[in-house]
């Protein structure tokens, strides 16, 4: 009996470590579903802001701060776009595994090269990009190295399960490269934009379309009447093809400004899953490319 007892401890000492999934938390949809291309089903994965949430001013709830005590693994932007409450989530998680400088504390703009970089931070009338823009997602360059980033971080966490991680790695970088394809084939070289935040400039950098103005004076402040009316001067001037906001940002004054100068509003998914069809971070990209043409 003994003997089977021993058998059966050993069983269950060497099996336990694989069954044992990596317990993620991902501030952004985005990030989640990065994460999950990589992790697959080793991973759980819980994703602190909705879709429908405006990720710039998000406050921290005791859920949130839950699933952050029981996190292996947290994951977020960086650049400060969690700055009103992931620092706290971090503190009141009492959670050593995700403290910053350790293992399980995962800044992903870290392997990203910011752009609109302001030489010094300048948090002066609300700004919510003191850092550079903080919307590196809509960069296929950039969600390459930040799935590279993530792999090595999984496997740092969850040695047994390496070659996995690296394998789903490897999927994803050729799904990736394939979509590049069809996405430089989209006829967006050249087009013209108003748009309502600072979100779309990394896609525009790749793809070559223009955004010449911003509805917001400064991304997170809401213009003032002076500033909608210099916005219709533009539009008339410039004649964009559209006028850019969100499910969560702009939708009214893109329409208002729409109505009154004949350029058609088009409203974007900022994140995966803000609407049905942008159901992984491909998805959102298709569905981005599609309402920018
Ligand atoms: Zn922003």
């Amino acid at each position: 009996m003994k003997k089977y007892l021993f058998s059966f401890l050993a069983v269950l000492l060497f099996v336990t470590p694989s069954f044992a999934k990596v317990n993620a938390v991902a501030t952004l949809p985005w990030i989640g579903s990065i994460a999950k291309e990589i992790g697959k089903d080793r991973i759980e994965i819980t994703t602190l802001i909705k879709a429908g949430q405006d990720p710039h001013f998000a406050e921290a709830k005791p859920s949130m701060i839950l699933a952050a005590r029981k996190a292996d693994l947290l994951m977020y932007n960086g650049l400060e776009l969690e700055i009103g409450y992931l620092p706290r989530i971090i503190e009141s998680s009492n959670n050593p595994n995700i403290q910053p400088g350790k293992k399980g504390n995962l800044d992903c703009s870290q392997f990203i090269t910011p752009i609109e970089k302001p030489s010094s931070v300048d948090r002066s009338m609300g700004d919510v990009h003191p850092l550079g823009n903080p919307h590196y997602h809509f960069s296929p360059k950039n969600i390459l190295s930040v799935a590279e980033g993530m792999t090595n971080a999984l496997s740092e966490n969850d040695a047994g399960n390496a070659d996995f991680y690296r394998k789903n790695m490897q999927l994803f970088k050729d799904r990736l490269m394939e979509k590049q394809k069809q996405w430089s084939s989209r006829p967006l070289k050249g087009k013209k934009y108003i748009a309502y935040h600072k979100l779309f400039e990394y896609l525009a950098n790749e793809y070559g379309f223009w955004i010449l103005g911003y509805i917001e004076p400064k991304p997170g402040i809401p213009p003032s009447a002076g500033h909608i009316q210099e916005m219709i001067g533009l539009i008339e001037k410039a004649k964009p093809d559209a006028v850019i906001a969100t499910y969560i940002a702009g939708k009214k004054e893109a329409g208002a400004l729409s109505l009154k100068t004949g350029v058609k509003s088009v409203v974007l998914p900022q994140d995966v899953g803000a609407t049905e069809a942008a159901q992984d971070w491909f998805s959102l990209i298709d569905e981005v490319f599609k309402g920018l043409e």
